[in-house]
């Protein structure tokens, strides 16, 4: 459960500020999908969007099949009580099928995946016969129809299978594999340009100078972009300064969809971000009640969305996982844009002042007893990236909300795209 607020005096209110919610659905409202197609292999499908909805060319599986090792029969010849004797007249293997007709009075020896023969719909377990030379022995208690496999029973031929703006996974290229599809249309990946911008910055494989450090939010940038599947333009670190800004910012919005900066988009006095975005572009909004994640800003350049990232590096992610992530899911033309939430209880008590939406870093877990609890990861700083690497999902804690004591019920937001 969540308290009140303990000391609502403690956060000043923002009345400028957009909650999570409203900024995200300003975003979603106002990028539309990319319509264009492209035809790729089923492995190349991994993670692509459907173009449209898929439907079955034919029936699967495409024949009447048995689920068990055993024998196949006619249902009419199964004992109501006592035991009946019936003789093996050949084998049904997967891929090589009985090719005669199944008289009353006879079985056929059938593998797992083999073709029903004609003349018979039922299947009996070996081990519940008693086999002789040839034939076998069964007994009462069987039921006509079992273990057969129908024909179309998994998909039926023109059902809807895949529908458009499908993310595909592993289950999906097997079923259009079964369906005999080589290939499939899937949405073009966006491309996205993104750089960082600080003089304190240096690239990794260079020394570190006293007062710098290195540039770690292009990696995390990288790997939270290459899981969503969209095209990267990295365009590396670009000093504190307007005019390099203005002309990285243009030369990134004539090549990409979207156009994603880390750092600078505060007020300090070498913050140039938005300054130079109102040069080039202009600025939809910049302030959003959450922490970490500010200073944020959204805004175009031409025919390019921007997304101006706090610098700080818990900051950039959730900035990122709050709203880039769900910008880029609407453009590839995803159907879901969200990431999943859950109701847990927290087994950690919670620190938070009212005032702002924030994104505690948590571990979900199963606890002794084989419930789902999450935990904090420990120090929340927004520049404590390694709370990132060792959290599994957000502990999001709504606005009004205070210090929450052990075991109170709290809504996580999983990172994994599901
Ligand atoms: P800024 O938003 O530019 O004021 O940066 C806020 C903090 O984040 C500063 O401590 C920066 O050094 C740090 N920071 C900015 N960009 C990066 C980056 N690309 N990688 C790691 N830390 C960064
Ligand atoms: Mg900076």
């Amino acid at each position: 459960m969540v308290h009140p607020p303990q000391n609502s005096c403690a956060a000043p209110r923002e009345d400028h500020a957009l909650s999570v919610t409203e900024a995200q659905q300003r975003i979603l409202d106002i990028i539309t999908p990319v319509s264009e197609r492209e035809t790729v292999t089923l492995h190349d499908s991994l993670g692509r969007i459907s173009a449209h909805a898929i439907r079955a060319p034919l029936k699967v599986p495409p024949y009447d099949n048995s689920a068990m090792d055993g024998y196949a029969l006619r249902g009419g010849d199964l004992p109501a009580e006592d035991q009946r004797e019936l003789r093996v007249t050949g084998t049904a293997m997967a891929g090589a099928p009985f090719t005669g007709r199944v008289k009353s009075g006879e079985c056929v020896r059938i593998m797992t995946g083999g073709l029903i023969p004609e003349g018979c719909d039922t299947v009996v377990m070996q081990e519940k016969v008693v086999r002789r030379d040839d034939s076998i022995v069964i007994g009462p208690g069987h039921t006509p129809g079992e273990h057969v496999r129908h024909a179309g029973e998994d998909i039926a031929q023109h059902d809807s299978v895949i529908a458009a703006g499908k993310r595909l996974g592993p289950a999906d290229l097997g079923v259009l594999a079964s369906l005999g599809f080589v290939q499939c249309e899937v949405l073009r990946r966006p491309r996205v340009a993104f750089f960082s911008t600080g003089d304190e910055l240096r690239p990794v494989g260079e020394p570190l100078a006293s007062g710098c450090h290195y540039d770690s939010n292009r990696y995390t940038l990288y790997g939270l972009l290459q899981q969503l599947g969209v095209s990267v333009i990295d365009l590396g670190i670009v000093p504190d300064q307007r005019d390099a800004l203005r002309e990285t910012l243009l030369r990134a919005a004539a090549q990409a969809d979207i156009v994603i900066t880390s750092g600078g988009v505060s007020v300090g006095e070498a913050d140039f971000v938005r300054d130079s975005l109102g040069a080039v572009g202009e600025i939809h909004f910049w302030r959003v009640g959450m922490k970490p994640g500010r200073p944020f800003a959204f805004g175009r350049i031409n025919q390019a969305w921007f997304f101006g990232l706090p610098g700080n590096p818990v900051s950039a992610m959730v900035a990122f996982l709050q709203f880039v992530q769900p910008a880029l899911r609407r453009l590839m033309g995803e159907h879901r844009t969200q990431a999943y939430h859950l109701n847990v209880p927290c087994a950690t008590a919670l620190k938070k002042s009212p005032g702002r939406t924030e994104f505690q870093r948590g571990i979900l877990q199963t606890d002794a007893s084989g419930r789902s609890v999450v935990r904090s990861t420990g120090a929340q700083g927004s520049a404590i990236l390694s709370s990132m690497s060792k959290a599994n999902c957000f502990i999001v804690l709504p606005a009004d909300c205070g210090d929450l004591p052990a075991g109170s019920l709290v809504d996580v937001q999983l990172f994994t795209l599901l």
